[in-house]
């Protein structure tokens, strides 16, 4: 069962459990501190480079069936999490690529 507090993934970003279909997570929220999607601002400034936050569902059967329209990244381990798939925010513009490894965010270049 891996910790209930919310995920510190390094380089700023974070993310939340979600729970779809019982007590096991089946998919996070994943938050970006300084996107760069031309919509998400900075509430100070008005400039580009404000907080975003993207959904990531884990694929499994009973969650392929819920969402069959969703894109679903493969757990390799949930505890500490490992997705086999990058994440790309590709928000508004947005360039952000990375992995999820051993509960740490690893951007690709
Ligand atoms: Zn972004
Ligand atoms: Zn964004």
């Amino acid at each position: 069962m891996p910790s209930t507090l919310d995920l510190d993934l390094g380089h700023g970003m974070t993310a939340r459990w979600r729970y779809h279909l019982g007590d096991t997570p089946t998919g996070i929220v994943l938050t970006e501190p300084f996107c760069s999607g031309y919509r998400c601002r900075d509430e100070a400034t008005l400039m580009p480079g404000g907080p975003c936050e993207g959904s990531v569902l884990f694929d499994t059967p009973a969650m392929a069936a819920r969402f069959p329209q969703h894109k679903l990244w493969t757990v390799e381990s949930l505890d500490p999490l490992t997705l086999a798939e990058a994440i790309r925010c590709g928000h508004h513009g947005c360039k952000t690529v990375g992995y999820i490894i051993d509960g740490k965010w690893e951007p690709q270049e």
